[in-house]
């Protein structure tokens, strides 16, 4: 970090005080003893390298590098020699409501990830720069309506002011309120009685097959589109697409996908359809698609699923000369930045205080998963008094008997983030660089010399693995900081890089924070 770099963030230097905001007394005692028993600076050693991540896994034990093929051993590790003695791991959990540390590490990759395959770099050609892009979203039908905030599109902000009359349950189908964000029935139905929870449910569980079957559909029309048989595609081009699922507030996943067209060479090679012939059957994809999901039970219907009516296919770069790139204002570096962002959500349910529909929706997905448990004894049942389960042989094929395991995830048991092979550099190899780049700089800061930067990137993402063996034993002593001072003490020096990176974000301008809104 350099003075220029530095000068002008709001707080910097030595002497401004971190932020710690209510401490426990627990806290304010592990931070005492700290710096009674001159640990700090160990620990500011320790959770400077998790990258202050909130709560870190703890091993014990000792790893060496060998050269696979002579044999020679290359680095040796000890936690003996870590500071405080023991290995700190960062959790590297995606969710900014678990780790804000560790997601922002993932949103940073996944944003280079996205961005590489928008403009080349980190070993994808820069040629893909000039192939045709479509930015896509699919979205979930509608199972009844739902409160909303309405202020997008100049909505005006009532939420459903010409709704007419009332529900078979005698509740207004129009609302005038004007509802802000955080208010808990946004997202939630109109009338609790006439939602199709069952549906709600059953539709994000196979919500994943959905979009399998999309990208198989979207080939099929790339392939109309080309006059060639299916099979015969990847002669004349490639599709390529990097998703992310991100929840709205009613609860469902929408998914956001950037989809690019290469020509048979891959990726960056001429494409041979223009980008609004892409969209083109990219909708037509979308629109095709159907799964048909089998009944929960006996007392069930089968279902037809879709994607919802609400489709938005936008070309961000046509790929011919000359015509671009004014078929839309995205920026493809902003793309990347929402997707980013996206891809470090939950489910937006606040644990302390879940909202009302997201709690239904958890109960929903227990109940189908109990039903389909027990489905045969409803039909032609074992005997009701034999408690040992069922032996029917058909109830544990279900296909919705995993249901309450993803509860928790309202039901969406897919990807948050994906793409295709081609698309870009898988974010392991990402990881993989980052984790060198730590350990030539922790070599050069101990041994006082100036890194090697030299083909620095090149060498970072050298995809060697098994030229080398990690071999070691490490005993996994528990997760989380020790006391509850340190977690206090990570979580707010988390805090203030976060703002230093935002701070970069918006000084440098034109560039699009990843950063998840606050
Ligand atoms: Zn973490
Ligand atoms: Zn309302
Ligand atoms: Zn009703
Ligand atoms: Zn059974």
């Amino acid at each position: 970090m350099t003075e220029s770099a530095q000068g002008g963030f709001p707080g910097f230097g030595p002497d401004a005080p971190l932020d710690l905001g209510a401490l426990s007394s627990a806290a304010v005692a592990g931070i005492v003893g700290r710096l009674r028993d001159r640990t700090t600076g160990a620990f500011a050693d320790a959770v400077a390298r998790t990258g202050y991540c909130s709560h870190p896994v703890r091993l014990t034990g000792s790893s060496r590098t060998i050269d696979a093929a002579t044999g020679e051993i290359l680095a040796e590790f000890r936690s003996d020699d870590a500071p405080l003695g023991t290995l700190f791991r960062a959790c590297g959990n995606r969710r900014e409501s678990v780790c804000p540390a560790c997601s922002r590490v993932y949103a940073r990759d996944t944003f280079e990830m996205i961005r590489a395959g928008l403009l080349g770099g980190k070993t994808v050609p820069a040629e893909v720069a000039e192939n045709p892009l479509v930015f896509a979203t699919l979205t979930a039908p509608s199972f009844g309506h739902v409160h909303g905030t309405r202020t997008k599109h100049g909505g005006g902000g009532r939420c459903r002011p010409h709704g007419r009359g009332v529900c078979p349950h005698g509740r207004p189908r129009s609302c005038t309120a004007q509802h802000a964000e955080h208010d808990a029935a946004v997202g939630g139905p109109l009338c609790d009685a006439c939602y199709d929870w069952q549906s709600a449910v059953v539709w994000q569980w196979h919500a994943p097959e959905l979009w399998r079957r999309f990208t198989i559909a979207m080939r099929r029309q790339v392939a109309d589109a080309l006059g060639v048989r299916e099979s015969d595609l990847a002669r004349v081009a490639s599709v390529q697409f990097a998703k992310v699922a991100e929840y709205q507030v009613r609860g469902l996943v929408h998914f956001h996908a950037l989809i690019r067209l290469d020509g048979p060479d891959g990726p960056g090679s001429p494409a041979p359809l223009p980008g609004d012939v892409l969209a083109d059957a990219v909708r037509a994809a979308a629109r095709s698609v159907v799964v048909t999901a089998p009944p929960v039970d006996g007392a069930d219907v089968s279902r037809v699923l879709r994607f919802g009516q609400q489709l938005d296919v936008r070309c961000v770069r046509s790929g011919v000369p000359d015509n671009d790139d004014g078929t839309d204002d995205l920026r493809p570096e902003q793309v990347a930045g929402y997707l980013a962002k996206y891809s470090t959500k939950g489910t937006g349910t606040d644990a302390a205080e879940p909202r009302p529909h997201h709690q239904r929706l958890i109960r929903t997905c227990r109940w189908l998963a109990e039903r389909a448990a027990t489905a045969c004894r409803s039909v032609a049942g074992p005997d009701p008094e034999d408690d040992d389960g069922c032996h029917c042989g058909h109830c544990a094929d279900s296909p919705y008997r995993l249901l309450a395991k993803w509860a928790h995830m309202l039901g969406f048991r897919g990807h948050f983030s994906s793409k295709s092979r081609r698309y870009s550099i898988p974010l392991g190899r990402l990881r993989r660089a980052r984790a060198r780049f730590q350990r030539l700089k922790a070599d050069a800061d101990r041994d006082g010399t100036p890194m090697d930067t030299a083909d620095l990137e090149a060498r970072l993402l050298a995809d060697d693995e098994g030229t080398t063996l990690v071999v070691g034993h490490w005993t996994y002593q528990g997760t989380g900081w020790t006391n509850p001072g340190d977690k206090a003490l990570a979580d707010a020096a988390a805090a203030r890089a976060r703002e230093y990176a935002q701070w970069k974000a918006r000084t440098r301008g034109g560039e699009v924070p990843i950063t998840p809104a606050a």
